[in-house]
């Protein structure tokens, strides 16, 4: 079985955190910017530990400017995860770093990114979905302004809500009003938890902010009665293990708590977070997957199946990704 060529997908992906390092030095070198400290010698990110990792993360990203930047990136992401077999994505898209939360700049954004994924689906049957993401550490006023910019363009194209960025800032029920907004334009709701937070940010989320699915969630496995209440009330985890593992969450793979979260019932899928800082793409984490817990092709299909069913997106694009994963061999 070829990991690589398994039918993937990917529901937690921050689009600026999967820019492909060559993508960025290009870009850097049209704007004459010179970003040659962010990357090691052979051309991927470089950065010392996770305070080091914002700074480069914010360096790299600094490039993008405008909408025709932010098609260009979706293009490049997209010819990536391709590569790796991903035939359905959702990604994470801040309308603070795309025209400062003006709906009227927003809208052309959009237009540009959405443009770029039909061509990608075209060209490499890969589908995209946008979730609109709110930024903690920016405060609740400006994750209302994200949220007004949601609720002005939720549709087929942008179908939810969540809220990213520094879990040690502020508490989720400070974000309820945008989270509300959101739900009442008919956005589905995410937000990130249980990554650097323990068990009750994760309580918190799910309280106050009402999600379906929690981005990380993953030190829920300290609370075993939490565990219970995510299995029974079908939550649906965004797990990303290679970049808990990058980021000192778990030591080593064969420690992550995803198999053991699975065998408690809960629904846990894969995704990446932002790959190419972590050094990892969805090949490399099923391979590690199936390294440190044993996976083959039944587990795989089952997390797909999970990730199908938890996905953000209408169900004739859900009836289209079924039969992608449906026509590969899985028994
Ligand atoms: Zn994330």
């Amino acid at each position: 079985m070829s990991l690589s060529e398994l039918p993937k997908l990917e529901l937690h992906l921050h689009l600026e955190g999967a820019a492909p390092p060559a993508f960025i030095r290009g870009l850097a070198k049209e704007k004459s910017v010179d970003l040659s400290g962010i990357f090691r010698e052979d051309g991927s990110y470089a950065y010392r530990d996770f305070v080091h990792f914002l700074s480069v993360y914010e360096a790299a990203t600094s490039v993008l400017k405008s909408p025709e930047d932010y098609a260009r990136l979706v293009t490049a992401v997209l010819e990536e995860s391709a590569a790796h077999g991903v035939v359905y994505c959702e990604t994470f898209v801040s309308p603070d770093f795309c025209g400062g939360s003006d709906v009227g700049a927003w809208r052309e954004y959009l237009h540009a990114m959405q443009d770029a994924a039909d061509r990608a689906e075209a060209q490499h049957g890969i589908i995209l979905r946008g979730i609109v993401t709110c930024i903690r550490h920016f405060g609740p006023e400006k994750a209302k302004a994200s949220a007004r910019c949601a609720a002005e363009t939720a549709g087929d194209w942008i179908t939810g809500f969540g809220i990213a960025g520094d879990e040690g800032q502020g508490k989720p029920r400070d974000f309820a009003y945008s989270f509300d907004m959101a739900r009442e334009a008919g956005l589905r709701l995410t937000a990130h938890a249980g990554e650097w937070g323990g068990p009750q940010s994760v309580k918190d989320a799910l309280d106050d902010l009402k999600v379906e699915r929690i981005g990380h969630g993953v030190r829920a496995i300290e609370d075993l009665a939490l565990v219970d209440r995510l299995a029974e009330d079908g939550i649906t985890l965004e797990v990303c293990p290679g970049s808990n593992v990058t980021l000192g969450v778990y030591p080593k793979w064969d420690q992550h708590p995803i198999q053991k979260l699975r065998e408690r019932g809960v629904k846990v899928t894969v995704s990446t977070d932002d790959p190419p800082f972590f050094h990892t793409t969805m090949t490399r984490e099923y391979e590690e997957l199936e390294r440190a817990f044993g996976w083959g092709a039944a587990d795989f299909h089952e997390i797909s199946q999970t990730a199908l069913a938890a996905a953000f997106c209408d169900e004739d694009t859900k009836a289209k990704i079924a039969k992608r994963l449906e026509d590969h061999p899985h028994e």
